[in-house]
C-alpha cells in the first residue's frame, strides 16, 4: 500500500468537506487573559481568545500560579513516574482529597485528564463487571463512548436527555442485569443541561448506577463549584462524579469522586491509570490551589453568568441566532462547514478575534456552529466588538437571522 498517498487522498476529503482542522498558533499572555499574541506568517498579533475552556481565567489566577512556581522550586518538573512506581506525590493526595470533599464523596482518583478519567473507568467498569449494560445518553462525549465500546459490554444508547426513552430501555432489559447509567451534566456543544434528578430517579426504580460527567460544569456551578449536582443537592444520588482539571479549574488532569471501594477498584484494575506517569506534582498544587479558591470565592462564577447573559442579550438585540440554553455555552448557529470556517477565519484575520469552528464530526452537519463560551474577563467593548463583528458578517454571508 502507497501509505502517503491514502493519508493524504484522507486529508483531501476534510479539505473538501471544508472541515480539515486548522490550529491557531497562539501564545496566551499571563496577566492579559483573554488576549493572546497569534503568530502568522506576516508577524505577531494581539487577538482575543472568546472560545477557551479555561472558562473562568483560573490559568492565570496569581495564587495557582504562584502553588505551581513554589512546587516547581521544591519537587522539580515531572512526577518521575506512574502512581504505583514512585510517582505519587504529596500533592496528588492532596488533590483527591481535595476533590472527594468539593463533591461530598469518600474518595477521587486523578487521572491525566478528563479523556482518560472517563476511558478508564467505563472501561473498566464494563470489563470487570460480568453482565454490566451500560446505559449511554446518545449526545455523551467521545471518550465516554471509547471507554465503552473498549470495554466491549452490552450497551444501550438512550435519546439525548430523553427519559421517556431512557426508562423504556431500562424497563426491556434483564431485570437482573447489573446497570449503569452514563450521561453528562452540560453537554458542551448545545450547552444544555440534563434532568439529574430523574435519572437519578430512573435509577434507584430500575438498581442501576449513576455515572455523571461534569466536565463543564465543576468550578463554576453550584455554591463551592462542585458542579450542577451540586446546585441541585444532589451529589449524594450519584454514584460516580467525573470532572476535569483543565477547564475552569485552569489546569490539567481528570478525575472520578465515588466510594472508597469503587475508587479503589478503578486505582487497581484499570490500565489507564495503573501503566502511565503521574501528572507533574506542580500541576496537582496547581489544581489544589484553584479547586480551594473557587470554593470559597463566588466573584468569578457571578461575574461570568453576568458576562453570558450581556453577550446573548447583545446578540438578540442585532439578530444573530444563537442556541437557547441554561448554561454559560453560546453555540451561534451557522448551518454550513464552509461558511462556518471562512466566518471564523474572516474573524481572526480582519477583527482578531479568535472563535473556533465547529463541524462535523463534533457537531452533526448542517449544524456547524461557533461555540463562544464568554468569562468574566471580557470585557463591554471585547463584547461590542464581537457582536459587531458577527453582525456584518451574517450580512456578507448572507446567514438566516433570528427574530429578534
Ligand atoms: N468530557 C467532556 C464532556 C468533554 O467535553 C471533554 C473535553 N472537551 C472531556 C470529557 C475530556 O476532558 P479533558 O479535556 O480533561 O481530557
Amino acid at each position: 500500500m502507497d501509505f502517503e498517498a491514502f493519508f493524504k487522498s484522507e486529508l483531501e476529503g476534510l479539505h473538501e468537506e471544508g472541515r480539515y482542522r486548522v490550529f491557531a498558533d497562539l501564545e496566551r499572555q499571563q496577566g492579559n487573559f483573554p488576549r493572546a499574541t497569534r503568530y502568522t506568517k506576516d508577524g505577531q498579533h494581539d487577538v482575543t481568545v472568546w472560545c477557551s475552556n479555561d472558562y473562568l481565567g483560573m490559568g492565570q489566577n496569581a495564587s495557582v500560579i504562584e502553588a505551581m512556581k513554589s512546587t516547581i522550586d521544591h519537587c522539580g518538573a515531572g512526577a518521575g513516574g506512574t502512581r504505583n512506581i514512585s510517582g505519587t506525590n504529596h500533592y496528588h493526595v492532596l488533590l483527591e482529597r481535595e476533590l472527594a470533599d468539593l463533591h461530598g464523596k469518600e474518595s477521587a482518583l486523578i487521572f491525566t485528564s478528563g479523556y482518560i478519567s472517563n476511558w478508564a473507568t467505563l472501561g473498566t467498569l464494563g470489563q470487570k463487571i460480568p453482565g454490566l449494560i451500560i446505559f449511554s445518553d446518545a449526545l455523551n462525549h467521545a471518550s465516554m463512548i471509547e471507554g465503552i465500546r473498549y470495554a466491549k459490554c452490552e450497551r444501550v444508547i438512550w435519546k439525548h436527555n430523553d427519559l421517556k426513552d431512557l426508562e423504556a430501555k431500562l424497563a426491556a432489559a434483564d431485570p437482573k442485569a447489573p446497570k449503569l447509567i452514563a450521561f453528562e451534566s452540560v453537554y458542551s456543544m448545545d450547552g444544555d443541561i440534563s434532568p439529574i434528578k430523574e435519572i437519578c430517579d430512573l435509577a434507584d426504580k430500575y438498581g442501576a448506577m449513576t455515572y455523571l460527567d461534569e466536565v463543564h460544569a465543576v468550578g463554576m456551578y453550584g455554591p463551592r463549584g462542585g458542579g450542577v449536582a451540586e446546585r441541585e443537592g444532589l451529589m449524594d444520588r450519584l454514584t460516580i462524579i467525573e470532572g476535569t482539571l483543565g477547564k475552569a479549574f485552569g489546569v490539567m488532569g481528570g478525575y472520578i469522586t465515588a466510594s472508597t471501594a469503587l475508587c479503589d477498584f478503578i486505582r487497581s484494575f484499570a490500565s489507564g491509570f495503573i501503566f502511565t506517569t503521574a501528572l507533574p506534582p506542580a500541576l496537582a498544587a496547581g489544581a489544589v490551589a484553584s479547586i480551594r479558591h473557587l470554593k470559597t470565592s463566588q466573584i468569578e462564577r457571578f461575574a461570568h453568568q453576568e458576562r453570558v447573559r450581556r453577550l446573548r442579550s447583545m446578540l438578540d438585540a442585532r439578530g444573530i441566532p444563537h442556541m437557547p440554553n441554561p448554561s454559560h455555552i453560546v453555540p451561534v448557529m451557522v448551518g454550513d462547514a464552509s461558511k462556518c470556517k471562512w466566518i471564523s477565519d474572516i474573524l481572526l484575520d480582519n477583527f482578531n478575534i479568535y472563535v473556533q469552528p465547529i463541524n462535523y464530526p463534533t457537531v452533526p452537519k448542517k449544524t456547524e456552529r461557533l461555540r463562544i463560551t464568554p468569562t468574566p474577563l471580557h470585557s463591554d467593548a471585547d463584547i461590542d466588538h464581537l457582536v459587531g463583528a458577527l453582525h456584518q458578517l451574517w450580512s456578507r454571508c448572507a446567514l438566516a437571522r433570528a427574530v429578534a
